[in-house]
């Protein structure tokens, strides 16, 4: 059984972010001395005699069995992440989506009922409607920024309710304590918010009343892009209910990514609070261009959530959604115009990432279905780097020149039906 998260929970208590970033999680036993966390390369783990078996199954010891139930490197990884969001206890997983699907599993049985928000990450969506409905879970969706209608959808089946802060695309922020309140409608009731968008350093919904946090730690948290990686953090009641169920499933994270996360998160603060800087300046530099229509950026006065942001968060993040006041192709020739921006799906990495919803993430989907979730077709999103924010400006700005305004782009097949 792993230890409790109290060590490093009291000193995330102690001690600010930034230096939780680079302290918290300390390995149990080091034979190297090293000041870094070593990688733990091992299937599995030695017993000195049957004596030290029976100890370790009856709980005597805190020591790793075998690498599908735990593994150190990976272990020390979660004490930092339970230390970053204030949580009791974390679990790491194989991906983003791994620590979603282990946990949604491990929470929920036959006949349970979860309300989510409509602007949730697709993948999760398509999880609970497409699959998890298989196994009897009914589900409701309800629209971004809707309290009423999410209280309303609760009911006595209700075991879960499902949200994210900030959304994606269009970063709408969800009132997490607001959220949290509709649990006294029900005592079996819990909040999950992925809170990827946001990362520890801009909000932590623990302690706003969630029960539970997920991350996709292959954004902000490893930063560089080069891991895939997932985690949930929060009451440690729950916590092991989930780390059981991975035990099962084998969704692990691997040592090696578990180092290289280690690692990313230790410069996790310093990134986000200049990709905060970053994103709300390119923001505002987008805004005054004659080439876009709108943006979306909590940071913005414009946005609807911007008191909300305000309110809630420590920064507003380092994505930036905008309408381009041109076509389909028009935007696709700009992104391809991108010299220092890089095309590519996924964000919170050092390198400034963009893309077209429309050709990417919604690729497959046809123009009007995309119309009815409210994906423009000239929507682009930004994940802005931690270059400097003039040579980010630099090469949107000559890109943007480029554009030949079209003057039917607002009509441009979505009409009013957008989620903001
Ligand atoms: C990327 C992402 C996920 C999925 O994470 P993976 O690591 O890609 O599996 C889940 N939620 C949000 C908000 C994401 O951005």
């Amino acid at each position: 059984m792993p230890p409790a998260a109290s060590a490093f929970s009291a000193l995330s208590e102690r001690v600010s972010l930034h230096t939780a970033c680079v302290r918290a999680g300390q390995p149990r036993q080091d034979a190297l001395d090293a000041v870094t966390t070593p990688i733990a390369c091992t299937a599995t783990y030695a017993f000195g005699s049957t004596a030290e078996l029976r100890d370790h199954f009856e709980g005597r010891t805190d020591r790793e069995e075998y690498g599908r139930y735990g593994n150190p490197t990976v272990r020390v990884a979660e004490e930092k992440l339970a230390a970053l969001d204030g949580g009791q206890d974390a679990a790491l997983f194989a991906s983003g989506m791994a620590a979603i699907t282990t946990t949604l599993f491990a929470l929920l049985k036959k006949g349970d009922h979860v309300v989510l928000t409509a602007d949730c990450y697709r993948r999760t969506r398509v999880f609970v409607q497409g699959f998890l409905t298989r196994y009897g879970v009914v589900a409701t969706l309800v629209p971004a920024g809707d309290l009423d209608a999410l209280e309303a959808a609760v009911t006595n089946d209700t075991k879960l309710i499902i949200t994210e802060s900030p959304t994606n695309p269009y970063l709408r922020i969800a009132d997490i304590a607001a959220i949290s309140r509709i649990k006294s409608k029900s005592p079996r009731l819990k909040v999950i918010v992925d809170a990827t968008f946001a990362t520890p350093v801009n909000q932590r919904p623990l302690s706003q009343g969630a029960d539970l946090v997920i991350h996709s730690c292959t954004k902000y948290l490893g930063g560089h892009n080069d891991l895939l990686a997932g985690v949930v953090t929060g009451d440690a009641g729950l916590v092991s209910i989930v780390r059981d169920l991975r035990s099962m499933l084998g969704s692990v994270l691997d040592p090696h990514a578990a180092y290289l996360l280690l690692r990313g998160i230790k410069t996790l603060a310093l990134r986000v609070e200049r990709q905060n800087t970053t994103a709300l300046t390119v923001a505002r530099f987008l805004e005054a261009h004659p080439a876009v229509e709108r943006v979306f950026y909590p940071g913005l006065p414009s946005h609807p959530d911007h008191e909300l942001a305000r309110r809630t968060m420590s920064g507003f993040g380092g994505v930036v959604s905008f309408v381009l006041r041109t076509t389909l192709e028009g935007t696709a020739r700009a992104l391809d115009a991108c010299e220092l921006a890089t095309m590519a799906p996924s964000l919170g990495g050092v390198e400034t990432l963009i893309e077209q919803p429309a050709l990417m993430s919604h690729y497959e989907m046809t123009p009007e279905e995309r119309a009815a979730i409210g994906i423009r077709e000239s929507l682009v999103r930004l994940s802005v780097g931690i270059e400097d924010a003039s040579d980010i400006i630099a090469d949107l700005e000559r890109v943007l020149r480029t554009i030949e305004i079209a003057n039917d782009s607002a009509a441009a097949s979505c009409g009013n039906n957008t989620q903001v």
